[in-house]
């Protein structure tokens, strides 16, 4: 391995953020691309093994949304040709989860298009949560209703979501070219409020909208500070109707060597394969589980994905296995991090000071 890769392994081994020029070596110095899979597979494999972790996306509630977001065929002025209905029962979210669990689905993610949630949609997510877990009591519960307002992160989490999903998607620096309707701050507030709720952070990026490779460092860099468990590593999939729909730009390395790039940032973190996966890395998706230790099973939002039965004969044919319920996703040693004050005042041991 080059002195490049040695490098980044030890420090991802260490837990620590590479620097700017390695970040940006990963994706377009001189090595190899299959150096770097295997190097940040190294890393992958020491946190999660070969576990791989499956989760589904419902979406409660599709098109017709009033942001703009250009990635998006749900987005004010689509025209792309996709479903579009009003909020879904809870009974139908319950049953098309019951499906995913027994599919091998570890998480659920309760997705609706919009701005954010109102009172009347809170409520309305509160009770799909409830159905859910009485029909799947073991599935891990993810919401995703865009921008949090006071008290809703709080009300989600007494309600049983274990986590919130709201995605970075770009750097700061062009988070006005993709969206003019909210900024990269109004993102980060809403993370930050999912997490002082108790809600496990969901966060992560789309990639093929025309970012340089510093905007994706950038991007990463701003992940890392937002503490996440989970980064989805989404590949923007170009519907005709929305203003990326001629964005055909990423190419299998190049989709391989982002997700590396993000393993190293994110040595222990969950790095979740996600949309356009299929479309972009074509036949080297079966390298991605090398880098990412999770990933969608079945449908997108507005977008089909390849057979479930595909998949997990991807996942076995790659030499992974399916992550069980009662296996935990992240690695132990993240709890080594919080250790907890054995001096100081209320002991007998002297201060750390
Ligand atoms: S990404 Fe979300 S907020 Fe943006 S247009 Fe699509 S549904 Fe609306």
């Amino acid at each position: 391995m080059t002195t490049l890769l040695d490098g980044l392994v030890g420090k991802a081994l260490r837990r620590e953020t590479p620097s700017r020029d390695e970040a940006l070596a990963v994706l377009t110095g001189a090595e190899e691309t299959l150096d770097i899979v295997a190097a940040a597979g190294r890393v992958r494999r020491h946190f999660f093994g070969r576990r791989v972790k499956l989760n589904t996306i419902i979406n409660m509630k599709s098109g017709l949304c009033p942001e703009d977001c250009s990635y998006c065929s749900q987005r004010l002025g689509s025209s792309a040709e996709i479903l579009k209905y009003s909020w879904i029962s809870p009974e139908e979210a319950a049953r098309t989860a019951d499906q995913a669990v027994r599919a091998g689905a570890k998480r659920i993610c309760l997705v609706a298009s919009g701005r954010g949630p109102g009172a009347r949609d809170i409520t309305r997510i509160e009770d799909t949560i409830a159905a859910v877990k009485e029909g799947s009591p073991e599935a891990e519960i993810c919401v995703c209703l865009g921008l949090l307002s006071d008290g809703q992160a709080e009300r989600l989490a007494a309600a049983g979501a274990h986590a919130y999903s709201h995605n970075l998607n770009t750097s700061e620096a062009r988070y006005a070219d993709i969206c003019s309707t909210h900024t990269f701050t109004d993102r980060t507030d809403t993370l930050r409020r999912a997490g002082a709720a108790g809600l496990s952070p969901c966060s992560g990026a789309i990639f093929g909208m025309g970012e340089s490779d510093e905007d994706i460092v950038d991007l990463a860099f701003a992940l890392r500070e937002s503490d996440p468990d989970s980064v989805p590593v989404n590949f923007l999939i170009p519907f005709e109707g929305t203003p990326l729909a001629d964005n055909w730009e990423l190419t299998p390395e190049r989709c391989l060597r982002i997700l590396a790039l993000f393993r190293f940032c994110f040595p222990d973190v969950e790095v979740r394969l996600a949309g356009g996966r299929e479309i972009h890395l074509r036949s080297l998706q079966p390298l991605a589980l090398h880098l990412a230790n999770s990933m969608f099973l079945g449908d997108y939002l507005t977008s089909e994905g390849q057979p479930g039965t595909d998949d997990r004969q991807m996942i076995t044919d790659a030499g992974f296995v399916i992550e069980g319920v009662d296996e935990r996703t992240l690695p132990d040693a993240r709890h080594d991090l919080v250790a907890i004050r054995r001096r100081g005042a209320g002991s007998d041991l002297p201060a750390n000071t």
